[in-house]
């Protein structure tokens, strides 16, 4: 289905009328074929468990492989797949080869795993989400504990009433729930408190902070305490440096992902990675570090 639309959109593309340059017009046209012509890729970072050293999951990310352009960043064909409304086929994509690949790594005998599935604001609001992920988990046979979909907290504050509403209904169907790039929609805990939420993701930049204001470090704890009271699990973003680590266990962070442990892994890597994990874990052989 996700093919035939690829296919449709690939055929009809018509140059729009809005002022757009040459290459973000060329890069828009590309775009259209890239399903088809299967140039995506997802990688996975692990997500770390920050006392145990444990990996506790993964995100899903997802890179564009153009014969002409090399890999094309997400934060560049993101947008564009959001306005032409190509994020629909494409996200629908994305939501499958995950939970396929989650399936064929737990078959192969590797620690189960939720992986995260960033949702943009177009993918939250299409109509038949809800079928939408109950087909996939259906047709993969994966569990819904082991797929995790993340929203903005941007894309969370729009219409509260209309997140909680879906949020619910995806709950009830067992899947996790997380609010990504937390602290830069200025929206505050108390609103999102009404939603059915597993994790909160501090935002990258809050941690890229750390290194020369005080200040934020304090903003951060209170982040992670008010959240934790909230019976929510907390998840740093953009963690590079050791330091920053130190700092994030000492105010009892629960999760962390970044550079520090894992770049984002192509799906052999991560494979790699998760056997090693699976056998770190068979041996019990995780300890504080
Ligand atoms: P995000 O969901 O907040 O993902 C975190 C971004 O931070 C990723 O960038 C990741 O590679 C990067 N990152 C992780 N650790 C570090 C670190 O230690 N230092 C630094 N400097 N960066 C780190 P990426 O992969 O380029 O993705 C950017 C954004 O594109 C994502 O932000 C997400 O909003 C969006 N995106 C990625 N894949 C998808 C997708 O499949 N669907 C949708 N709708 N959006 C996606
Ligand atoms: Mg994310
Ligand atoms: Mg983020
Ligand atoms: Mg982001």
């Amino acid at each position: 289905y996700a093919k035939d639309e690829g296919r449709n959109n690939c055929q009809l593309y018509k140059v729009s009328l809005s002022a757009k340059t040459p290459e973000i017009l060329s890069l828009e046209k590309s775009l259209r074929c890239a399903l088809e012509r299967k140039e995506f890729i997802v990688y996975y970072q692990p997500r770390v468990n920050i006392i145990t050293g444990e990996i506790t999951g993964m995100e899903a990310l997802l890179r564009w492989q153009n014969p002409e352009m090399g890999v094309v960043a997400p934060n560049v064909f993101i947008p564009l797949a959001e306005e032409s409304g190509l994020i629909i086929p494409i996200g629908e994509w994305v939501i499958r080869e995950v939970c396929t690949q989650n399936k064929a790594w737990q078959e192969a005998g590797m620690t189960p795993m939720t992986i995260a599935v960033n949702l943009s604001p177009k993918q939250f609001r299409q109509p038949n989400l809800l079928e939408k992920v109950a087909e996939i988990l259906e047709t993969t046979g994966l569990e819904p504990q082991f797929l995790e979909l993340e929203i903005t907290e941007s894309t969370a504050i729009e219409d509260l009433d209309f997140t909680r509403s879906v949020l619910k209904d995806l709950e009830k169907m067992g899947v996790y729930l997380s609010i990504d790039d937390f602290g830069t929609g200025h929206s505050s805990l108390s609103r999102l408190q009404m939603l059915p939420l597993h994790t909160l993701k501090i935002d990258g930049s809050f941690i890229k902070q750390l290194r020369n204001d005080d200040k934020v470090g304090h903003i951060i704890k209170a982040i992670v305490t008010l959240g934790q009271s909230l019976g929510l699990r907390l998840t740093a973003e953009g963690v590079e440096r050791a330091e920053e680590i130190d700092f994030l266990r000492s105010i009892n962070c629960d999760y962390v992902q970044g550079y520090f442990y894992y770049r984002p892994l192509s799906p052999q890597q991560a494979t790699e990675v998760l056997k090693s994990e699976s056998q770190k874990i068979a041996e019990g052989k995780h300890t504080i570090s």
